[in-house]
């Protein structure tokens, strides 16, 4: 697809840069405690890092949790499950009122979860049923997750890849990316939004709200500026943009 041109370099200098995880950093894995982030990509956030004084952050449809073993030791701000939480130098704080109608929706969802050997995931502000083990169960985890939102007024449906999930309404990546937006590592900085979900939908628009671009990874209807096919492009860029000018 390129409906989209790629994006035009960078000035990591006065840009900060706010990355999805899974699909953009590192590829799907059958299951998410399976996936390895590169030592090429481990290299390219923390001259990133160095680049942008700090202003770097991963944000993931993950817990903190599940997360912070993948990235750990890199310095980055962290923000898990859809916005609903965001770690500024290792200080771990849940945006108030995120967790709430969670525990219920859980307990109501495990027996839809364990009847189908689906894998199920209790997210401090989500739970995610997770069907790359059952692909054909797609439009049944759909459904289930729709009725359930429709079901609990707090709750949003959030269809990923292989993946649907029960989350905060109030809450999701471009909520976090403004909050983040304001801390002094990442303000007057422009915002550079990198994801390849529908998730990081909601990033991409923030980040354009407030002057900065959104970086789409493959195809699929966007609201970002730019697109690369793939993730190995994302990673050449980065490491053409943080070449000594
Ligand atoms: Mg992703």
């Amino acid at each position: 697809m390129h409906d989209l041109p790629a994006p035009p370099r960078v000035d990591w200098a006065r840009s900060a840069a706010y990355l999805d995880f899974d699909g953009t950093l590192v590829d799907l894995a059958p299951r998410p405690e399976d996936v390895r982030l590169g030592r090429d990509n481990v290299d390219l956030l923390r001259r990133l890092s160095v680049r942008c004084n700090g202003g770097v952050a991963i944000l993931s449809g993950r817990d903190l949790e599940s997360l912070r073993p993948h990235v750990k030791d890199l310095p980055v701000v962290l923000s898990g499950s859809h916005g609903a939480q965001i770690e500024i130098n290792g200080d771990p704080t849940l945006v108030p009122g995120a967790g709430a109608g969670i525990q219920d929706a859980f307990r109501r969802l495990t027996p839809f979860a364990n009847a189908r050997g689906l894998l199920i995931e209790r997210k401090a502000a989500a739970i995610a049923v997770h069907y790359r083990a059952h692909p054909e169960m797609e439009t049944e985890v759909r459904s289930k997750i729709e009725d359930m939102a429709t079901a609990h007024s707090g709750l949003k449906p959030v269809h990923g890849k292989m993946v649907s999930e029960l989350a905060s309404k109030d809450y999701n990546k471009g909520t976090a990316l403004i909050q983040l937006s304001n801390h002094p590592q990442f303000s007057n900085r422009t915002p550079v939004a990198i994801g390849d979900d529908t998730t990081d939908e909601d990033m991409f628009r923030a980040a354009r709200s407030i002057g900065g671009i959104g970086i789409k990874i493959g195809a699929g209807l966007t609201a970002a500026d730019y697109r690369f096919e793939t993730r190995a492009e994302l990673s050449d860029w980065l490491a053409e943009t943080l070449e000594v000018q």
